[in-house]
C-alpha cells in the first residue's frame, strides 16, 4: 500500500501517447513517468489543497497536462540554460508539466499563494528537479524587483486573468525580444480588442493567436503570443491589486 507521502502515480493513458504523436510532440518514456508523477501529486494534494476544479485523472491528463504540453512548440527556439517563468501557476500549470519536458531550460514557478507554492516545492523535492524554483509573490511586486524585470526569456500563464492584467503581470518581466505566451479560450480576440493599445504601452510588438491543437482535437484553447519588443516603462506594473481592478 502506498503511504500518504507517496501518491499512486497515474499511468499514462494511451490516448495522451497518441495525442502527443498528433502534436508532433515526442516525449521519452522516463519524461512521461515524472509528468505522470506530478499529476498524481497533483491530484493527491488536490484533496487538501485547492489547487484544480478538474479531479478525474483522464480529463485531468487531456486539460491539465496535454493543455499545456501545447507550449512545447513554443519553446522550441529556447536555448539550453534560457529562462521561463509561470505566471500564477496555482498547482504548476503549465509550468511544472513544461519543466519536466526541457530540463534544459531554467523554470521559476511564481504564484502568490503560500499554500500553493509549498505544494510545488514538495514535488520539486519528490521529483528531484533541478531545474525549478517556486516563488511567492505577486506578480505586480516581482515585476519592480531587479533579479526579475526584464530578466526572463519567456512568461507563460493559464487561467490567471483578461489579457490587459496578464499582460501587465508577464510583460514587465520578460527581455527585450522575449515573449510571452497565454493560453486562453475562444474570447481572446475580443479580449485583445478591448485590449486596445494596452499592450504596446507595456512594450509588446508583434501579437499572434495560434489554434494549439490541429483540427480533429476537441479542444477550443488558442495560444496567444505576444513579442516584447520595447522595456516596459517604470510606471508598470501597477500597485498589486491594480491591474485587475482597472485593467490598462
Ligand atoms: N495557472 C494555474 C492553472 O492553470 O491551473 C492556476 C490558475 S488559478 C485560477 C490563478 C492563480 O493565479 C492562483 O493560484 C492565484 O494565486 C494566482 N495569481 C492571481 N493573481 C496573481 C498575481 N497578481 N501574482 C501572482 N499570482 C497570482
Amino acid at each position: 500500500m502506498p503511504t500518504p507521502s507517496t501518491p499512486p502515480t497515474p499511468h499514462v493513458p494511451d490516448f495522451i501517447r497518441d495525442d502527443l504523436g498528433k502534436l508532433g510532440l515526442d516525449l521519452t518514456d522516463e519524461v512521461l513517468a515524472a509528468i505522470a508523477r506530478y499529476l498524481g501529486q497533483l491530484l493527491e494534494a488536490n484533496q487538501r489543497v485547492n489547487l484544480t476544479a478538474i479531479k478525474d485523472p483522464d480529463t485531468a491528463w487531456r486539460r491539465l497536462i496535454l493543455d499545456s504540453l501545447t507550449l512545447l512548440g513554443g519553446l522550441e527556439t529556447l536555448e539550453a540554460g534560457a529562462s521561463v517563468i509561470d505566471v500564477g501557476t496555482g498547482g504548476g500549470l503549465p509550468g511544472m508539466p513544461l519543466a519536466i519536458a526541457r530540463p534544459d531550460l531554467s523554470f521559476t514557478l511564481l504564484d502568490a499563494t503560500g499554500k500553493k507554492v509549498a505544494f510545488l516545492n514538495s514535488c520539486v523535492q519528490e521529483l528531484g528537479l533541478t531545474n525549478v524554483t517556486a516563488v511567492q509573490a505577486r506578480a505586480e511586486t516581482l515585476g519592480h524587483e531587479p533579479d526579475h524585470r526584464h530578466r526572463y526569456d519567456l512568461a507563460t500563464v493559464r487561467a490567471v486573468g483578461k489579457i490587459a492584467e496578464i499582460a501587465e503581470y508577464c510583460l514587465p518581466l520578460v527581455k527585450e525580444g522575449g515573449r510571452m505566451l497565454a493560453m486562453k479560450g475562444q474570447a481572446a480576440e475580443a479580449e485583445l480588442a478591448d485590449a486596445g493599445d494596452a499592450l504596446s504601452v507595456l512594450g509588446a510588438g508583434d501579437i499572434a493567436v495560434i489554434d494549439a491543437y490541429p483540427d480533429g482535437f476537441d479542444s477550443e484553447l488558442v495560444i496567444i503570443s505576444i513579442i516584447k519588443e520595447h522595456p516596459t516603462p517604470k510606471a508598470y506594473p501597477r500597485e498589486p491589486g491594480t491591474p485587475r481592478k482597472t485593467p490598462l
